[in-house]
């Protein structure tokens, strides 16, 4: 079966075709500045292939045909025809309380994703925008649409209420949705599988990369998460602020006169996080940790910022699971940080966790990194976001 996996921004808009079953991916790529000017970047892992075109791509529609046509490029192509795409799996950021799981696209579908725009306002329109390209591109093929919310939606009441008046949950279903809900499901399958399939477990899953989050899964469902009605809250991230003192916004825009709430809004998103902290330096790992290395008390200070927190979340977590069998480490500092990962355990030794400092060593590879003697396992575990959307996709075409 091929699955053809996408992934669709306001201005951009990601692709995989690939096995459901294998996990093979057949081609990928990247569609940038749509709505600007446009380029195509697409890669075939198993010929060394990497093509950039620069091709108009005025709106999403553009940018689906321009995947279509090199899909099928007798050169650069892994098709012939589109008739060899059996089905097409959407990301979409926000299925509000609508959606517990994976959906097959039809218009009450579609309806209910933007019916969530105004919980989702900067995702939910380009994720739609992708469905109806393909709609397009392709009339009559099955579609499906994998939602970041959708685990998180076991989470008890006490988990997702705000302590806010009733009225705004009950009129405009204001309350925690979590994000990276893909990933966590994925991530944290793959723990209870690697720890036997016990009847009974308790992991945690740190989702850290440009964007991080971190959930507490109780026998396979989630209990809480720490991302919230927006991907804004939670642990400080690459450009996100993280959690934060409502007051702080009403201060920030008393003093800048001119400043709207949703610049404010804008700059908690896009300049804050540890970017802010190494004073604007980046908001990459890499190059923090590059910094550091070299002095930057700045860039310092925003590691050890992101590690506390991380941490802290861990330790509430094992709280509100009454316990822990299993800490997980994925996304692109997950994976390929040992330094990160042993600063955020360091904070956890009073609950039975030790690293292996071997095999913390690990980058981007699937390891157990605890050492034998510790209380909780601790594993390394590769997400794969387009993978599970692919594998919704085939089961339910
Ligand atoms: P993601 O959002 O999951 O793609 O993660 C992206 C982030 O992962 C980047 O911003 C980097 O900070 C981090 N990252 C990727 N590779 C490495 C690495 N080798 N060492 C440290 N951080 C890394």
């Amino acid at each position: 079966m091929n699955i053809l996996v996408i992934n669709a921004g306001s201005s951009s808009l990601k692709y995989q075709l690939m096995n459901p079953e294998t996990g093979e991916v057949f081609a990928k790529g990247l569609c940038e500045r749509i709505n600007i000017d446009g380029r195509l970047t697409h890669k075939v892992p198993s010929k060394d292939i990497k093509v950039v075109r620069d091709i108009p791509m005025p709106t999403h529609a553009e940018a689906i045909a321009a995947v279509m046509e090199i899909l099928v490029d007798p050169e650069n192509g892994v098709i012939k025809s589109v008739d060899e795409i059996d089905a097409v799996g959407h990301r979409v950021l926000h299925g509000g309380m609508k959606f517990v799981s994976s959906c097959l696209i039809d218009e009450a579908c579609k309806q209910a994703i933007r019916d969530c725009i105004p919980l989702g306002p900067l995702h939910n329109p380009a994720n739609l925008m992708g469905i109806e390209a393909c709609e397009k591109a392709m009339p009559g093929k099955p579609q499906v649409a994998v939602f970041d919310t959708a685990f998180h939606m076991t989470m008890p009441p006490k988990a997702y209420r705000y302590a806010i008046p009733t009225k705004y949950f009950e009129e405009d279903s204001l309350r925690r949705y979590g994000f990276h809900g893909t990933s966590h499901r994925f991530v944290s399958k793959r723990a209870i599988e690697l720890m036997g399939n016990p009847a009974e477990s308790k992991v945690i899953v740190c989702h850290l990369g440009n964007g991080s989050s971190l959930s507490a899964v109780k026998n396979g469902e989630c209990q809480d998460t720490s991302m919230g009605l927006s991907p804004l809250a939670g642990v400080p991230m690459g450009t996100r602020s993280g959690d934060i003192d409502a007051c702080v916004v009403q201060y920030i825009m008393n003093k800048e006169k001119n400043m709207s709430i949703d610049d404010c809004l804008n700059m908690l998103n896009k300049q804050c996080g540890v970017k802010a902290l190494s004073n604007g330096l980046s908001s990459d790992f890499r190059d923090l940790e590059a910094g550091a290395a070299r002095g930057d008390e700045a860039c310092e200070l925003a590691l050890r910022k992101f590690c506390y927190e991380v941490g802290k979340y861990i330790g509430a977590y094992t709280a509100a699971l009454n316990g822990l069998d299993c800490l997980v480490f994925t996304a692109g500092v997950g994976e390929n940080g040992p330094e990160t990962r042993k600063d955020i355990c360091s904070y956890l030794e009073f609950m039975g966790i030790k690293l292996d400092p071997e095999a913390n060593k690990v980058r981007g590879d699937e390891m157990k990194i605890s050492a034998p003697d510790s209380k909780v396992q601790v594993w390394v575990i590769p997400t794969n976001e387009e993978l599970m959307i692919a594998q919704d996709t085939a089961e339910l075409c």
